[in-house]
C-alpha cells in the first residue's frame, strides 16, 4: 500500500512530490511527508491526516526549495497514523531521508541491536531501522551502504532514498512492491505508480526485485546486489492523462462507474475478430486448451468475486472443474496442484501481495499461469506466463468498478475460448453469444444513465443498520460484490447469501424493514428466488428485486425492482452489478462518506 514519489531535476521537488502525491492518495492516506535537499540540508515537512494538511504547512511546497525531494502517503502498518510516524524517516543528522512501502519483518531485532549501538527512534514505524541501519553502514558511498543494508533487512518493500552527501542522486530499491523510475528532459522520477508522474513523462522503467537505482537529472543507472551495472530499456506508457483526473464528476467512483461502457467494450473488441474469440496473449492450442485438467482461479477480494462467477461460467458452459480460491488461503491450505492445471490469477494493480505469492507457488509446481490484471508491466503481469489485459485504464476509487466489469468480460471471453476448443460452444449458440456480449456496453450505459431510480431507493436507506444480498448461482456471486461495494464504502454492515441458504441462519437477523437487495436474473431459478423474497418480507423485510424483463411475478412481491435488458443468463451479472454498484455509492454519499477514499482501506493491498 502507500504512495512514494521521488524528483531530481530543474523544477522544484516539492511541486512535484504534492501533485503526485495527491495522485498516489488512494494508495494510504492516513499521513503524508516530504523531504526536500536544500543545497545545504535535508528538510524534513510531515502530517498526519490528509494530503491537504502537509500542502498547507508547506504552503504548497514554498517551504521545502530545492530540487531533490522524496514524498509518502501513508497506510500505517506499524504505528499509529501520527507526524512522529509519517515518513519520510531520517537518521540523527538527517543526512540519510527514507521512504517506504511495505513491511519490514524483521524489524525488532534490528531496531534492538541499533538501540544498543546508541541510535534514538522516535517512531513506532518498521521503516525508521532503514535510516540508522544506512547511517550504520555509510562510508561516503552509499550503493554500498545501501547493499549491506539490503542484506540485512526482511519482507517486502519499495524505498525511495535520499542522501545529504550525494544531493545529485536519487536512490531506490524495491522487493515486491511496485515501483517504476520515470525518464523526463532534465528531470528524473520515481513513483509506486505511474499515475504519479504521468502529466510530466510517460517512458517509465520497470525496476525488477533487488535492483538498484540511482536517479540523477541526466541518466540514471541501474546496478544488480554484486554492483554489476544492468541495461534497462524503457517502456512508453499510453494511458491518457485525464484518464486519471476527475473530469468534473464529483468522485473518481461516479466517473469510473460511468466509465464501464468503454472499458467493457475496450476489453472486448480487440478479442473478438471476424465473429470469432481471440485471445492472442494466450499462446496456447486448441489441443494444449482441451487438455487442461482443472482451473484454478486465485485472487482476493472484488477480482475473488469475478472468479466466483467464472466458475459458474466455466463449468457450465466448458464442463470442467474450477476451484475458485482467495488467495490468502490458496498460499497456506497446500493446494492439489497438477502440472497441467491452469492458473488464473487476477487482480487490478498486478501488485496483490497475496495474488503474486500464490501465482510464484503455482509456478513452481509447474502449473501455466495466466494473469488477468489491469497494469501493464506490473508484477504479476511479469511473472505471469500469459497476460490477459483488462483496459481499464487508471482506477482511482479504492472501491473498484470499472476494472471489475472489465475483469467479468475477461472472464467471459476466456470460458468461452475453453468451451470452444473443448467442443460444447459453436455454430449458433456460439455466434449468440457473441452478439449477446456486444451488446453489454450499450445495455450498461442504459442502466447508468436511468439511476435516477436506484438514487430515491438509496436516499431512504442512508441510515439502515444491515444490508443483506441474496441471490442464487451466478446471481449469488454477484451479490457478494454488491455487498462488498456497500459495507466498503458506507460502512453499513452487509452480508450476502446464497438465497436457499437463508433459513441456515441469516433469517433470523430480518426485522422490520430491513432492506434485502434480491438478484434474480437466472430463469431456472427465478421460482426459488420468488419463494426466498416471500420469505423475508413475511418476516418485514423490504425488497430491492434486480431481474429481467417478465419477472412479474418477482416484480410484484418486491417492494422496489430494477429491470435490466435482456441478454444470455450467463453475462446477467455485468449488467446486475452496475444498480448494486449505484446503490452502494449513492448511501455512501448520502451519509458523507469519504468514497473515494474509505477508511481503512487502501487500494493496492501490497502487503499480506
Ligand atoms: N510499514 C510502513 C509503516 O507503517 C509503511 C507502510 C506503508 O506502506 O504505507 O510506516
Amino acid at each position: 500500500m502507500c504512495g512514494i514519489i521521488g524528483y531530481i531535476g530543474k523544477n522544484k521537488a516539492a511541486t512535484v512530490l504534492l501533485d503526485g502525491l495527491e495522485r498516489l492518495e488512494y494508495r494510504g492516506y492516513d499521513s503524508a511527508g516530504m523531504a526536500v535537499y536544500d543545497g545545504e540540508k535535508i528538510n524534513l515537512a510531515k502530517a498526519a491526516g490528509r494530503l491537504n494538511v502537509l500542502y498547507n504547512l508547506t504552503r504548497g511546497g514554498e517551504t521545502l526549495p530545492g530540487g531533490l525531494g522524496i514524498g509518502h502517503t501513508r497506510w500505517a502498518t506499524h504505528g499509529g497514523p501520527n507526524t512522529d510516524n509519517a515518513h519520510p524517516h531520517v537518521n540523527r543528522d538527517r543526512s540519510i531521508a527514507v521512504v517506504m512501502n511495505g513491511i519490514i519483518e524483521n524489524y525488532l531485532p534490528l531496531r534492538k541491536r541499533l538501540i544498543a549501538r546508541g541510535y534514538e527512534f522516535v517512531s513506532e514505524t518498521d521503516t525508521e531501522v532503514l535510516p540508522h541501519l544506512l547511517d550504520h553502514y555509510y562510508s561516503g558511498d552509499p550503493r554500498k551502504a545501501i547493499i549491506r543494508m539490503l542484506h540485512r533487512i526482511e519482507g517486502s518493500f519499495a524505498l525511495g532514498i535520499i542522501f545529504k552527501d550525494h544531493p545529485d542522486t536519487l536512490y531506490a530499491v524495491r522487493k515486491n512492491c511496485p515501483l517504476i523510475v520515470g525518464i523526463g528532459e532534465g528531470e528524473n522520477f520515481i513513483a509506486s505508480d505511474v499515475t504519479a508522474i504521468l502529466r510530466h513523462t510517460r517512458k517509465v522503467v520497470y525496476v525488477d526485485n533487488m535492483e538498484i537505482a540511482e536517479i540523477r537529472t541526466d541518466r540514471v543507472d541501474y546496478y544488480s546486489m554484486d554492483e554489476e551495472v544492468l541495461e534497462k530499456t524503457p517502456t512508453t506508457v499510453d494511458w491518457d492523462v485525464s484518464a486519471a483526473e476527475k473530469g468534473g464528476y464529483e468522485h473518481f467512483m461516479l466517473k469510473e462507474m460511468m466509465e464501464q461502457p468503454k472499458v467493457v467494450r475496450d476489453t472486448l473488441s480487440p478479442r473478438l475478430q471476424n465473429g470469432r474469440i481471440v485471445i492472442e496473449e494466450l499462446k496456447m492450442t486448441e489441443e494444449e486448451l482441451a487438455a487442461v485438467n482443472k482451473v484454478f482461479i486465485v485472487a482476493c477480494g472484488s477480482a475473488y468475486h469475478t472468479g466466483v462467477v467464472a466458475k459458474y461460467i466455466f463449468e457450465n458452459l466448458a464442463r470442467m472443474p474450477v476451484e475458485v480460491d482467495l488467495a490468502s488461503e490458496f498460499r497456506y491450505r497446500d493446494p492439489l496442484l497438477k502440472h497441467d492445471d491452469l492458473v488464473v490469477v487476477i487482480s487490478q494493480s498486478g501488485e496483490t501481495a497475496d495474488t503474486l505469492e500464490a501465482l510464484k507457488m503455482a509456478k513452481e509446481v509447474g502449473c501455466k499461469i495466466l494473469a488477468i490484471v489491469n497494469v501493464v508491466g506490473s508484477s504479476i503481469a511479469r511473472e505471469a506466463d500469459f497476460v490477459m489485459y483488462t483496459w481499464a485504464g487508471p482506477e482511482i476509487a479504492v472501491a473498484t468498478t470499472k476494472a471489475y466489469s472489465a475483469q467479468l468480460i475477461a472472464l467471459y471471453l476466456l470460458a468461452m475460448k475453453f468451451a470452444g476448443a473443448r467442443g460444447f460452444l459453436h455454430g449458433r449458440k456460439y455466434k449468440a453469444m457473441i452478439d449477446e456480449m456486444t451488446k453489454l456496453p450499450e445495455q450498461i450505459e442504459m442502466l447508468l444513465n436511468n439511476r435516477e431510480e436506484i438514487q430515491r431507493i438509496a436516499s431512504r436507506y442512508i441510515a439502515a443498520r444491515d444490508v443483506f444480498f441474496i441471490g442464487r448461482g451466478i446471481d449469488y456471486a454477484i451479490s457478494l460484490e454488491g455487498s462488498l461495494k456497500l459495507k466498503e464504502i458506507s460502512y453499513i454492515h452487509s452480508e450476502a447469501y446464497a438465497a436457499g441458504e437463508l433459513k441456515h441462519g441469516t433469517i433470523s437477523l430480518v426485522e422490520e424493514g430491513t432492506l434485502f437487495a434480491a438478484v434474480a436474473t437466472q430463469p431456472a431459478l427465478k421460482d426459488k428466488m420468488l419463494s426466498n423474497i416471500k420469505e423475508v418480507k413475511a418476516r418485514g423485510a423490504v425488497v430491492l428485486a434486480v431481474t429481467t424483463m417478465g419477472s412479474s411475478e418477482i416484480e410484484n412481491a418486491a417492494d422496489y425492482t430494477v429491470t435490466l435488458p435482456e441478454t444470455n443468463p450467463l453475462f446477467a451479472d455485468s449488467l446486475a452489478i452496475i444498480p448494486l454498484q449505484m446503490l452502494a455509492y449513492y448511501i455512501a454519499v448520502g451519509r458523507g462518506c469519504d468514497v473515494d477514499k474509505p477508511r481503512n482501506l487502501a487500494k493496492s493491498v501490497t502487503v499480506e
